[in-house]
């Protein structure tokens, strides 16, 4: 089946999926980083990156079978794999105030907010 002058079959569908995958996670960091007003990378566009890199690779390696291919989306993965290890550990460690219920980081001692003292790691890794 040809449509948009592209000859589609299940490996073209997979490719055009990683890229529309892939490509998304700038939006997402955009929007981000303008509603925060400071330049923000969101746990969403490290699954973007794992989940739109994994598409590609496979397309590269099971379909195009080209090392430049292949090797631009060898890595991205990791970095994203990493990166979302990290930040669910750091969510883990973060300080839930009991008063205003506030979230404070790891090391914070009193609530960023009403500045009451804050006890040990209280949030839930959502
Ligand atoms: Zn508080």
């Amino acid at each position: 089946m040809t449509f948009l002058g592209i000859e589609w079959h299940m490996w073209k569908v997979i490719g055009w999926m990683g890229n529309a995958v892939f490509t998304s996670r700038f939006l997402v960091q955009w929007y981000a980083t303008e509603k925060h007003k400071q330049v923000t990378v969101p746990a969403a566009f490290w699954w973007l990156s794992l989940l739109g890199s994994l598409l590609l690779l496979s397309y590269a390696v099971f379909h195009e079978k080209d090392s430049v291919f292949i090797f631009a989306y060898l890595f991205p993965w990791l970095v994203a794999t990493r990166n979302l290890i990290i930040h669910y550990r750091h969510k883990k460690t973060q300080k839930i105030c009991a008063v205003c219920h506030t979230v404070s980081p790891t090391k914070a001692n009193f609530c960023m907010n009403c500045g009451i003292p804050v006890a040990g790691p209280q949030v839930s890794s959502v």
